[in-house]
């Protein structure tokens, strides 16, 4: 195993409920903390990751979808259009699936890791995780999106989890 420094959180844990701070100047321990994450989120198959994922509150996240990879910081999105309803999973929520309802695309303004400001237009699966990690720096996971049936299948599944000590997250 390559030594992944961040622990990535799962729902439970405080950070991830937490409003993300915006960063005001991308600073070398921010890039630091953005490579770092990449690292986290490929070593967990994931095609984003959020700041809060591995407990930092800031406005930060990493994505790719196999197109490139996209470290933005303050991304906020400007603009939505369409509609498409996808299962998404989520690193915080290991082994959990959930039908999500998000814009099809999406337009989101963001600082790229040298602080020049980026405008990004994004579709379908691109918008979609954008969606899913900017949610993650407002506090709000895919869990939040599910039917109060949805809801109670999810937190078994956790408590599960917690008991069988061998999940290595
Ligand atoms: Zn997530």
């Amino acid at each position: 195993m390559t030594e992944t420094k961040l622990k990535i959180k799962i729902l439970g844990e405080a950070v991830l409920r937490k409003k993300a701070k915006p960063v005001r100047e991308v600073t070398d321990e921010h890039r630091q903390a953005l490579s770092q994450m990449t690292k986290a989120m490929y070593a967990g198959s994931g095609v984003g990751l959020a700041a809060p994922q591995v407990g930092l509150s800031l406005q930060m996240i990493v994505v790719d979808i196999g197109e490139g990879l996209y470290k933005l910081v303050n991304p906020k999105i400007t603009k939505k259009q369409g509609i498409q309803v996808n299962s998404e999973g989520c690193l915080s929520l290991p082994g959990v699936s959930v039908k999500v309802r998000r814009a099809k695309q999406v337009w989101v303004m963001a600082q790229d890791e040298s602080n020049r400001s980026i405008e990004i237009q994004a579709k379908d699966l691109f918008a979609c995780v954008l969606q899913h990690e900017i949610d993650h720096l407002k506090g709000k996971m895919i869990i939040d999106y599910a039917s109060f049936l949805g809801k109670l299948r999810v937190k078994r599944k956790l408590a599960v989890l917690k008991k069988s000590k061998s999940s290595k997250l």
